[in-house]
């Protein structure tokens, strides 16, 4: 069975020796000296100064719109998963849904100010596949119209725009180090916040709320994340180099054994460092992308529509047009990609794809 992703998991004996230090300490959460040196790597790692690490990327997004303090309608993206939506509805907010770039995947930037009322508080938007929103254009909407800006980039581990962590865009910008992410700590996450006041709110939000022993400032959650968690990000963190190489090789092969197909791929913004999160297809029609689906599984190879249904049809938001989303949601694929993938298994999944399609 080659599977769509498969976590990486570092040398046992690296993973051992953490928990080992763990019993001797015996400091298993709470903000434990594991957790504050993965802070301390991920910040340097990742050139970005004011970083929480959580216990998952949606606790993320919720703790965001929490200390921002969002209010009424936020506008978000119909093409992303399912917690950038529900995460907005949980915290009491509106989602207005704006469609996608037939390109890039991402929000449209030309279709946000037709959406702007005044109940809308901010624009929550997600870097599809690693692949940065337009920055630029989101910004100047929303200074205009006075609007914070999230950004979901559980997909951009190692991103950078213009230059700089694609982190460090946006009021506040969160991620995900989920398992199946590119890099991991079994479950986890991190806000990076612009303004040092959020950072430090969000700091109290994920611990209940205390601003001391004994005292407590505003509203929090348990947002914390564990030194066993923490192990597994700092065991990881000495691969990540190699993860990321591996995966644009993986993305090289991929474009070379497919490239007769001439299939449609998100179109990665030039002024970014694409990280090769995903390997996304888009085929021409519903019936290919479902055959080949099928094919691929015939074979005991996973794809996954990623993503798919859009955010737009959940039963919980009021029912929204999106063509561009739609269309692409039903057309797309994401391959297998993953440290352990093979050459032999690019090999074989891409000749499953173009037997079906030929
Ligand atoms: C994985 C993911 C999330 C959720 O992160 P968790 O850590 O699993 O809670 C949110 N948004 C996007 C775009 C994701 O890919």
């Amino acid at each position: 069975m080659i599977n769509v992703t498969r976590p990486f998991l570092p040398p046992l004996a690296e993973y051992q020796q953490y928990i080992a230090d763990i019993w001797d300490r015996n400091w298993l959460t709470n903000n434990g000296p594991l957790v504050k040196e993965l802070e301390a790597q991920l910040r340097a790692y990742l050139n970005t100064e004011k970083l929480l690490f959580l216990s998952n990327g949606t606790i993320a997004l919720q703790i965001a719109i929490k200390a921002l303090d969002l209010q009424g309608e936020i506008i978000t993206t119909p093409f992303s998963y399912v917690a950038t939506t529900s995460s907005i509805v949980w915290e009491n907010c509106t989602p207005v849904f704006v469609d996608i770039d037939k390109e890039s995947f991402n929000i449209d930037p030309k279709l946000i100010e037709a959406s702007i009322t005044d109940k809308t508080s901010a624009i929550l938007a997600t870097h599809v596949y690693g692949n940065p929103c337009d920055i630029d254009a989101i910004a100047t909407i929303a200074e205009k119209h006075n609007l914070k800006v999230i950004y979901d980039a559980a997909h951009c581990f190692g991103t950078l725009y213009k230059g700089k962590s694609v982190f460090e865009y946006g009021d506040v910008s969160t991620t995900s180090f989920h398992a199946t992410k590119l890099f991991h700590t079994t479950e986890g996450g991190a806000v990076v916040a612009k303004d040092s006041a959020i950072l430090t709110c969000m700091e109290r939000m994920r611990n209940f709320g205390h601003a001391g022993p004994d005292k407590f400032k505003g509203i929090g959650i348990n947002g914390k994340n564990s030194e066993m968690h923490a192990a597994m990000g700092l065991a990881n963190m000495k691969y990540v180099d190699h993860i990321l190489a591996k995966r644009e090789l993986d993305h090289k092969l991929y474009d070379q054994r497919l490239e007769a197909l001439q299939l449609q791929k998100p179109k990665i913004d030039d002024k970014a460092t694409f990280n090769y999160a995903y390997y996304a297809v888009v085929f021409r029609t519903t019936e290919e992308c479902i055959k080949v689906f099928k094919a691929l599984a015939d074979n005991e190879i996973g794809a996954r529509r990623y993503f798919y249904p859009v955010l737009s049809s959940l039963d919980y938001v009021d029912p929204q047009t999106m063509p561009v989303a739609e269309d692409i949601a039903q057309r797309v694929l994401c391959l297998p990609l993953y440290e352990q993938l093979t050459e032999d298994d690019i090999e074989k999944i891409c000749t499953v794809i173009l037997k079906t399609l030929n």
